[in-house]
């Protein structure tokens, strides 16, 4: 199939588009390099350096018979979407509106949309949250989200589009964008291997559900190949705090690091962690890396980048 990633120059992009390419898709990345980079292309892939939001996307999926998308382009960093909402709005419901406008213009027979589970619920009791519970989403980010699968949900009554959305938990890994819903476990790798001072925010009792990118990536084909409508959570239904991980990457790179704790970030989410089950009914799809096997993996990535 010739599939088009948007975002495949990014985190979670790029590892989806090798495994696209390792099973034998064709991929066409569109990616503007905001966050992406370069040496995370597949060389295997045709890559266009454009903006989501680029009207020409419409001619370019038509031309190049473009099958399925997996959408993961976006302005993914929540602290800036709550300091510029109109520039977020721009490229997150806009820009999305114009991918989803390029898919119907080339009759694709499948759209895969990256959500979020970690922003979309907010703080609530009800967990591991299922995909029923309200969404609450508090930061402009969370509510463009929600907003394209509204819009999806709008395209597939009228205009027939197949559709899944999976709201991701917090994605870590190789790779990783210190900006990302996980940025924690690429700060603290980062500043342990720099020798820089490094201090966790409150008492460090939040939590969250990190899944492995891995994982992600098998739920992002798994998704592309089902052909069900709807909404899955993407994620381990486990919390963990951010003292556990500080300790998991301290470990990793046998840092030595003493557990240091500054003030409280004003307006952070306290807690986060989802239920996987609709996921794994649906597409046959379960977490399978471990929280400590993931860190490693990554803490290790990270380290190699350093020297
Ligand atoms: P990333 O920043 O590494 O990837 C985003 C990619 O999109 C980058 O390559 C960037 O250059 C590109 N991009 C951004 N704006 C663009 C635009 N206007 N036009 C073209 N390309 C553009 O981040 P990621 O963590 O890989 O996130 C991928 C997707 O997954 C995003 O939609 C994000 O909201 C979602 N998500 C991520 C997490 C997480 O924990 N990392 C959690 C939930 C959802």
């Amino acid at each position: 199939m010739k599939i088009m990633v948007t975002g495949g120059a990014g985190f979670i992009g790029s590892h989806t588009v090798d495994a696209l390419i390792a099973r034998g898709d064709e991929v066409l990345i569109v990616d503007n390099l905001v966050t992406g980079q370069r040496e995370f292309i597949n060389p295997a892939a045709d890559f266009r350096e454009m903006d989501i939001r680029d009207a020409a996307l419409r001619e370019l999926a038509k031309e190049e018979g473009v099958e399925g998308v997996i959408h993961l382009a976006a302005q993914i960093d929540v602290r800036k979407s709550v300091a510029d909402p109109i520039f977020d709005a721009q490229s997150n419901i806009l820009g999305s509106l114009n991918v989803i406008e390029a898919a119907l213009a080339a009759g694709a027979r499948r759209f895969v949309f990256a959500s979020t589970g970690g922003a979309i619920y907010g703080d609530t009791d009800e967990r591991p949250t299922p995909e029923t519970a309200l969404c609450q989403p508090c930061s402009p980010y969370g509510i463009t989200k929600f907003s394209i699968e509204k819009y999806l949900y709008y395209y597939q009554v009228q205009h027939g589009l197949s559709y899944a959305v999976n709201r991701y938990a917090n994605v870590y890994g190789p790779r990783q964008n210190p900006h990302g819903e996980a940025g924690v476990v690429a700060i603290f790798a980062q500043r342990m291997l720099r020798g820089e001072p490094l201090a966790i925010n409150g008492d460090g009792t939040q939590t969250r559900d990190y899944v492995f990118v891995g994982d992600v990536v098998r739920a992002n084909l798994a998704a592309l190949d089902a052909d069900y409508i709807g909404v899955c959570n993407i994620g381990t239904a486990v919390e963990s705090d951010v003292n556990r991980i500080f300790h998991l990457i301290n470990d990793a790179l046998e840092a030595g690091r003493e557990e240091t704790h500054g003030p409280v970030k004003p307006g952070e989410q306290k807690t986060s962690c989802v239920d996987w089950r609709l996921a794994s009914k649906l597409m046959g799809w379960k977490p399978q890396v471990s929280l400590d096997e993931g860190i490693r993996q990554t803490a290790h990535w990270f380290r190699d980048q350093h020297q």
